[in-house]
């Protein structure tokens, strides 16, 4: 028998139904990928008894001819989301022990669709980071690794790696700057950041609020709008969550792309590209004319001040949203002899390295007196890029652009660790569009000289994921990637 952790969502859905193969197998295959594949460090929590039980009901359900939209589709689940009764951890010290008492709306959206949990994902930790190299339960591995082991991207690491490893069908993850996209594209497989406000942010530990988005990270396009059909939809726990109808986005696949307008933004393309992503992106560009769509050149021209403006909106979110672990809310408690000890001793001790470092930077941008200068600035700079992409969409219907500037890299890449600025960098392609609120997804579209996935990513007008799902499944035909 084939291995059932090739199968895509799709096709396991379809082989369930016909009765081909049982949601239990499914699963058991999947949790022996997981105990195979330990190496990787893509879990911080293993939960095949979990997982077992909802294969269990889900078999029930296909005997009954009761089956729901994902019944019997073993997950991953980023350690962001809150799991009632499963321990949720940021990846941080500071609440390594924390076991929700409710469920996040996307992971319960999830389970409400017979999704069973194999697990929690590795990420970095409070998801700030873009190599998972800040996870307090330490760095993944990428499963494209050769001679040295390389990073998965991040901040959802684990879930990229699980998914490409085969660890599980696939996985949740969040985006607030390109941690869906960047490591979905370190790894060979497929995500997408959707419009801010399609997917509810409760029950989601906050990194920085007006940016943060759930998506979904699967094998491919197909998997991807199924998995997003149920993922979104509005809620009244989440205030900024749309009230916009859900389409089924599957529905659009395999349409024709012929007169689309595809937008090539000039500022994407600076000197001193890499080559090899160069190459893959205009391979891309040639792929989509074959196909009969249009070429146009657009301009995003205050592109250059994404990374200063994200990297001053970001933590300044975070320094706020982060200030309830304190040791008394909520946070593992070290004490100290007065109150402000207290405070410190936990924060000190509880938080890593880059997590301690946007808090400083985000506390500085909001003090009084730079306020005005650094947050109040940024906010203005962030509406003009939202406006650039607004002028872009009047002249095209899709953007299309490299994800990231790079192929992974080593873990521990001296350039990355000793200059936090570098890693900043590697987010040039992805940030704009959380500052902007569009949806945006990353797809494999070949390999580099050493091996490696290369990603593209094609950013859409706000709800129109549509467009975006139909442009990317045209591309994924003629890019024919093999997965791992
Ligand atoms: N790499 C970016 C950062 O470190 C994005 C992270 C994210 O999207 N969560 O902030």
């Amino acid at each position: 028998m084939t291995d059932l952790t090739d199968l895509t969502i799709a096709e396991a859905l379809s082989a369930m139904k016909s009765k081909k193969i049982s949601a239990e197998e499914l699963t058991k295959a999947y949790i022996k990928k997981t105990e195979e594949g330990r190496k990787y460090n893509a879990y911080v929590l293993e939960t095949p008894e979990v997982a077992l039980q909802a294969a269990k009901v889900a078999d029930e359900n296909y005997a009954k001819g009761t089956e729901r939209a994902l019944e019997g589709i073993p997950m991953g689940i980023k350690d962001l989301f809150c799991t009632k009764g499963i321990r949720t951890t940021a990846c941080s010290h500071i609440i390594d022990n924390f076991v929700p008492q409710y469920e996040s709306t996307v992971t319960q959206n999830l389970l409400n669709a017979g999704v069973g949990f194999l697990g929690k994902l590795n990420m970095d930790e409070f998801a700030m980071g873009g190599s998972n190299e800040t996870s307090y339960f330490g760095p993944v591995i990428n499963p494209w690794s050769k001679d040295v082991d390389l990073v998965p991207g991040g901040s959802s690491g684990g879930s990229a790696a699980a998914v490409a490893a085969k660890m599980c069908a696939a996985a949740t993850g969040t985006d607030t700057g390109g941690s869906i996209r960047q490591p979905a594209a370190f790894c060979g497989i497929t995500g997408i950041k959707p419009t801010y406000g399609r997917c509810s942010r409760y029950g989601i530990m906050a990194f920085a609020s007006s940016l943060d988005q759930a998506g979904p990270m699967a094998k491919d396009v197909k998997d991807c709008a199924l998995l997003l059909n149920v993922m979104a939809g509005h809620d009244e726990k989440d205030s900024t969550s749309s009230r916009k109808d859900v389409p089924d986005f599957t529905k659009v696949l395999g349409q024709d792309v012929k007169g689309l307008k595809i937008g090539i933004p000039q500022e994407y393309r600076p000197q001193g590209l890499n080559k090899e992503i160069e190459q893959a992106w205009d391979k891309a560009i040639a792929m989509l004319k074959e196909r009969g769509a249009e070429i146009v050149d657009i301009s995003l021209p205050h592109t250059k001040y994404a990374l200063p403006v994200y990297y001053i909106i970001a933590p300044a979110e975070a320094s706020s949203n982060l200030a309830r672990y304190d040791g008394v809310r909520f946070g593992e408690r070290v004490d100290g002899a007065h109150l402000d000890d207290l405070y410190i001793n936990t924060r000190t001790q509880g938080f890593g390295k880059e997590v301690k470092r946007r808090i400083m930077v985000g506390t500085y941008v909001l003090s009084a007196g730079y306020y005005d200068a650094y947050y109040v600035k940024a906010q203005k700079v962030r509406r003009l890029i939202q406006n650039d992409f607004k002028n872009a969409f009047e002249k095209c219907d899709v953007i299309l652009t490299p994800t990231s500037p790079t192929e992974a890299f080593p873990i521990g890449d001296k350039t990355m660790v000793e200059n936090p600025i570098n890693m900043y960098l590697n987010d040039v392609f992805t940030v704009s569009v959380n500052l902007a609120g569009l949806p945006a997804l990353s797809l494999p579209i070949g390999l580099s000289a050493k091996g490696l996935p290369l990603g593209m990513q094609l950013i859409g007008k706000a709800f129109d994921e549509e467009t975006v799902f139909k442009t990317a499944y045209a591309l994924e035909q003629d890019a024919a990637f093999k997965r791992i």
